[in-house]
């Protein structure tokens, strides 16, 4: 295929037979040819002077590349809970059978395709797809029927009616951080006038904390950068946001993408750190043309490149990379591998990437809304931003409220906000559950809704999910279990195997099959991917399960089959085929029932 050959050529050359730029390469790879095939594989290997197998290893890691066909028209439907509250099952289940598919399928003609993604951070305009990588929001029968008939015409996504791909940002409470204007240079040009040494002092005395979930002090981690020996240092914008629910920053880099460009520079010029990016969350294309004009301007204007502001020696740029659809990079160490051109498996802790980070050097890694944070701490200061919130938590937080609500969107408050403030605000009635952080955060019941978002009570990356008392919870524990079986890079046992059989357990409770024993597995296998997992992902992907069995008891005892303990594997069963070989039917060659 000499064409094509050809322009995999184009795609390597236009970055540079740079290898760490590889996902970006698969991504632009997939956006020409629908998938990766072999013969494009080989081309990539042989012009970045990489093994074969690296490149094929990373084509198939991540959900957005992949090796095996895929229809002209690819579609995915979020499988996010708060999706499936809103529909999305019924509309899948009628695109499928307009084309007479099975969830997984490509078309005999090679048309289409349909499957589906964890979530598209649209969560507040669900139900939510998205064709040939670009997302539609807002999905009824109507929308599907169009679609369908778009696909059926072969028209191409890109002629498809602008007003179907049309995102929109539901902001619904600012506070501080959301509502201070900030020139564009007024921060970096302050933490000039302040001197690095000065602005980690103030960003320390500010007690900002990583609003990604972690919650560690930014000042700290910024200060543990600047005194790591290396050539070169790297910030590291993570905005990769996959966990189901949150959308935030989604809407910060809509529209605060300077505030958060202000950010990156000034803590660039707090450690010394030469180059940054931004890690772009895959399923955000529609925001890189906006950011590329932001970052553009900000060059015409000083603020990036040589000698910002004039100041001899302070030189730094931006680069966006985008994510390739999987959830595991939202974790720093597997988002720095990835910005490597590697599948996105967590490294091994310590060393951290403060010290060896990015191409081993020492890197910053902040979230969206820290760095948006601290853009205004290093013009304001740190009384500023410590007035609002409480003695341990400073400063406000966004949160992304969606599922059983009448206004979603993104909300901001002082930190120390009650749970029942922010149901009240968004309209939430007859609550019988919050799920704050996602999936891997906390799950609180209605007599818990009196708790404050704080990192002394309950700390959350963003997400604020809404479940009234319609909901069949079991059945969203049951989706969370999904996803975290879903997003397992599968590189540790207790995760890799942990999350299938946490699936599995779910699954066989929701369909009313479930047991005692299958609660008392659920909480033993929970525990055990809590204390023995390689990475958050697998350490946290119990959570869900262990707080509706503590929380929501009653929910899963209603639901049992059997209130005895029964096995969950039917060993008579599965010694059938071996007495059928050996020609016994005999009583000894059973294996006894329960109680004999
Ligand atoms: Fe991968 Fe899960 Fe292990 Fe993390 S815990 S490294 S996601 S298998």
């Amino acid at each position: 295929m000499p064409s094509e050959s050809a322009g995999i050529d184009t795609i390597v050359t236009e970055h540079k037979n740079d290898p760490t730029r590889l996902v970006q390469i698969l991504r632009d790879v997939v956006a020409t040819q629908g998938f990766v095939r072999p013969e494009a594989i080989t081309a990539i290997a042989h012009a970045l002077q990489l093994p074969r197998a690296r490149v094929e290893g990373v084509a198939g890691f991540y959900a957005f590349l992949g090796t095996e066909p895929k229809g002209r028209f690819h579609v995915l439907f979020s499988d996010n809970v708060t999706d499936v509250m809103a529909g999305s099952l019924e509309l899948r289940r009628r695109l499928l059978d307009a084309f007479h598919l099975e969830l997984g399928d490509v078309s005999r003609d090679g048309l289409v395709s349909i499957d589906v993604i964890s979530c598209t951070g649209l969560c507040d305009q669900g139900p939510a797809m998205l064709v040939n990588g670009r997302a539609i929001p807002r999905l009824t029968p109507a929308r599907i029927g169009a679609i369908s008939a778009l696909i059926r015409g072969r028209s191409p996504v890109e002629e498809w009616p602008d007003n179907m791909f049309r995102i929109d940002d539901h902001i619904e409470r600012k506070d501080v951080l959301l509502s201070t204007p900030l020139a564009r240079g007024e921060a970096v040009a302050a933490a000039i006038a302040r001197g690095a040494d000065g602005t980690i002092e103030e960003i320390k005395r500010s007690n900002l904390r990583g609003r990604g979930g972690a919650g560690f002090t930014t000042g700290i981690k910024w200060a543990a950068c600047r005194a790591a020996p290396g050539a070169t240092r790297f910030v590291v914008c993570n905005a990769d946001e996959g966990e189901p629910g949150t959308f935030k920053d989604r809407v910060l880099l809509g529209a605060w993408a300077d505030l958060v460009f202000e950010g990156m520079t000034v803590a660039a010029f707090a450690v010394g750190a030469q180059r940054g990016f931004l890690y772009l969350r895959g399923e955000y294309p529609f925001l890189v043309p906006h950011l590329r004009a932001a970052l553009e301007q900000r060059r015409s204007e000083g603020l990036l490149g040589e000698r910002i502001l004039g100041v001899e020696g302070f030189g730094f740029d931006i680069e966006l990379h985008l994510g390739a659809g999987a959830y595991v990079c939202g974790e720093e160490s597997a988002l720095i591998e990835s910005l490597e051109g590697k599948r996105g498996i967590p490294r091994n802790r310590p060393p951290y990437p403060v010290t060896r980070g990015y191409l081993q050097q020492p890197t910053v890694v902040n979230n969206v809304e820290t760095l948006a944070a601290a853009a205004l701490i290093a013009k304001l200061g740190a009384e500023w931003f410590t007035a609002v919130g409480t003695p341990k938590s400073a400063g406000t937080k966004i949160l992304s409220v969606s599922g059983d609500v009448e206004r979603p969107g993104i909300y901001e408050y002082p930190f120390g906000v009650t749970m029942q403030q922010v149901l009240d605000d968004a309209g939430a009635k007859d609550t019988q559950a919050v799920q704050v952080g996602g999936p891997s955060g906390t799950l609180l019941a209605r007599r818990e809704l009196g708790r404050r978002i704080a990192f002394e009570d309950v700390p959350s990356a963003g997400a604020f999910m809404v479940f009234d008392g319609s909901r069949d919870m079991l059945a969203v524990v049951e989706n969370f279990a999904r996803f975290f079986a879903h997003e397992s890079c599968g590189f540790c046992t207790p995760c890799r195997v942990g999350t299938t059989l946490v699936k599995q357990m779910m699954g066989r409770l929701v369909e009313g099959k479930g047991t005692r024993r299958d609660l008392k597995d659920l909480a033993k296998v929970s525990k055990l991917m809590k204390t023995t997992s390689h990475c958050g992902l697998g350490t946290t992907a119990g959570n869900p399960v262990l707080d509706a069995l503590e929380k929501l008891r009653p929910s899963f005892d209603k639901r049992l089959a059997s209130l005895e303990v029964l096995p969950s594997f039917d060993l008579d069963e599965a010694l059938a085929p071996a007495r059928e070989v050996t020609a016994r039917e005999d009583v000894d060659a059973h294996f006894p029932g329960e109680g004999s």
